[in-house]
């Protein structure tokens, strides 16, 4: 067998994140192969057909957090991708026939109706979140300080990143640093509470607390998951959610173009057992059907508790990095279902089933905080929520490339539900599930039941098995303060360099986490360039 590398770069996993390192990568001329396990590219953001004649985004299911520089740089748009806003941001109605309508604009006098006091707040508070959220814009393409011990040269190289980091918030007004230690230390409810007193306007900014993270809105550190889902933009315009076109497989289907279009080679159908190591460096992968293929480096896009514990061989590793990766903490708490409808729902708060704003919009059924702290303590107890959360989004309303003429497709993307059971396995428990969540739906919009010709229902081990989503864990592991930033997935190992040399991180387990942002792919791909032209570098003067 020759050892000598067929490819500068082989990348485990063509989720978007291993796609946008690829392209980068290829952009410089590297030969790079992209190998992924499933059928098909783009990892939890794809679409599918899941019921005959409609298909739908059947993870991820909507954009905002996508960077725009990545979306410059890959020319995502020439490769296909058209990205296009709701016609109203959000839609919260209750059961008592009251409703919450968020929309460009109107939102202040929308919760007026409920709160003189909350509409004064609003404008005050969205500035707060601006301030946290431009923070984290300034850091999510590059790599955070990574902390390292010894006097070595690249010591002092993250000294004077952490000297940058510490210059950016010395910037920052004390008022401002005080915001910022709010939101990433408090929980999400009692950062709420300080604002407002409206149950609708709470659940409305809580709902982002508690998607894909599964904790009680009033859990310490869920106020920094409100924050991540506020970075983000559509078109230009900041803290917006939108559509693509085609579903979130168009998003990927351009990263696959625009890789290929730099030379990238992708397989499908090509699972990794295992990352090849030799002298104490990864040097290729052995694919499950037995095949090695050589590379210079290798970079991860899986999630790091499933990379160490069943990729990389154990004596590879300090007992270390291998306990805290046994104990990486993943589980998201989210059922996901896909649901082909006849006609849209009738909402009784707010009648009617010919396409309107509200039917655009991300629609919440969770009236309150309390209502979601209920759920959490309900699933932690009996395995999922009895009145649970559930977000649904009708794509189908902005774009007909979805559904026959006449019909819809929906997301219902549902929170609390356990990780794993405490009594039972989600195989048999996953359809009465399915039916519990169609019924919340039919609480508030009666006919809705009736309404679902097809269906398809996605448990956590569900999102495990088809996605390789580890738990379920829509962020490859929990956004909480020890594992985020310069901790993630692990202090020393914060630059997309793992602990093993030549292997590299470049999937949502690193920073800055979760979300398709394409963040990940774009910053590991540097530190890969980094070091493979110090390494030519090297070998060109050793001569
Ligand atoms: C149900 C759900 C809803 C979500 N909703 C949204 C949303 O609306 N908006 C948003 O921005 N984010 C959302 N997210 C989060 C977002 O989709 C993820 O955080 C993001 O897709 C992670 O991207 P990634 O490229 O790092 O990893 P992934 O998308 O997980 O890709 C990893 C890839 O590795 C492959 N792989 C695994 N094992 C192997 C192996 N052994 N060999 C080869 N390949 C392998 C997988 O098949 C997969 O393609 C959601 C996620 C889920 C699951």
């Amino acid at each position: 067998m020759s050892s000598t590398p067929t490819h500068d770069v082989i990348i485990i996993g063509g989720g978007h994140n291993g796609l946008v390192c690829a392209a980068y990568l290829g952009m410089t001329g590297l030969k790079v192969k992209v190998l992924e396990r499933r059928a098909v590219v783009g990892g939890a953001a794809v679409t599918e057909e899941f019921y005959p004649g409609f298909r739908n985004s059947v993870a991820a299911y909507t954009v905002s957090l996508l960077n725009p520089k990545v979306i410059r740089d890959l020319r995502l748009h020439d490769h296909g991708l058209r990205i296009v806003e709701r016609r109203a941001q959000n839609f919260l109605p209750t059961l008592d026939g009251r409703y919450l309508l968020a929309t460009e604009g109107k939102t202040e006098q929308e919760v007026a109706k409920f709160s003189r006091r909350d509409a004064e707040q609003l404008d005050a508070f969205n500035r707060e979140i601006d301030t946290g959220a431009d923070v984290l814009r300034d850091l999510v393409l590059q790599a955070p300080p990574n902390l390292t011990s010894g006097r070595s040269l690249r010591g002092l190289g993250e000294l004077v990143r952490a000297g940058k980091l510490g210059n950016r918030l010395r910037r920052l007004s004390t008022e401002n640093l005080r915001v910022i230690l709010d939101l990433f230390t408090k929980s999400a409810g009692d950062y709420l509470d300080q604002w407002f007193e409206g149950d609708l306007i709470k659940a409305l900014f809580g709902f982002d607390a508690v998607v894909g993270n599964y904790a009680s809105p009033y859990t310490p550190g869920t106020a920094y998951v409100l924050l991540h889902h506020a970075f983000g933009e559509v078109n230009g315009k900041r803290r917006v959610w939108g559509h693509a076109i085609g579903g979130m497989g168009a998003i990927t289907q351009a990263m696959a173009k625009a890789a290929a279009s730099h030379g990238v080679e992708i397989e499908t159908g090509a699972a990794v057992r295992e990352v090849l190591i030799e002298r104490e460096r990864a040097c290729g992968v052995v694919l499950a059907d037995g095949r090695v293929i050589r590379g210079q480096v290798v970079a991860a896009n899986v999630n790091p508790r499933l990379l160490y514990t069943t990729m990389v061989t154990e004596g590879a590793l300090s007992a270390d990095v291998l306990r805290r990766m046994h104990n990486w903490r993943c589980g998201s708490g989210t059922f996901r279902m896909n649901v082909a409808l006849s006609g849209l729902p009738s909402f009784t708060a707010l009648p009617g089933s010919s396409v309107a704003d509200h039917h655009t919009s991300g629609i919440i059924m969770a009236p309150s905080l309390g209502y979601m702290d209920r759920a959490y303590a309900n699933a932690r107890q009996h395995g999922w929520s009895r009145e649970p959360i559930i977000e649904m989004l009708i794509p189908s309303t902005l774009d007909d490339s979805l559904a026959p003429k006449g019909a819809h497709v929906a997301s219902l993307f549902c929170q609390h539900v356990a990780p794993e059971l405490p009594d039972g396995r989600w195989s048999d428990h996953r359809d009465e599930v399915a039916d519990l969540m169609i019924n919340t739906v039919d609480r508030y919009a009666p006919g809705f039941k009736a309404s679902v010709i097809g269906r398809q229902a996605l448990s956590p081990l569900d999102l495990e098995q088809t996605f390789g989503l580890t738990g379920g864990d829509i962020f490859h592991g929990a956004l909480t303060l020890d594992q985020l930033f310069w901790a993630r997935p692990l202090l020393g190992h914060a630059d997309y360099r793992s602990p093993v040399a030549g292997l590299y991180h470049c999937g949502a387990g690193a920073h800055p986490g979760g979300g398709v942002t394409g963040a990940p792919g774009h910053n590991a791909a540097r530190a890969i360039l980094t070091d493979l032209r110090w390494r030519r570098w090297r070998q060109a003067h050793k001569r």
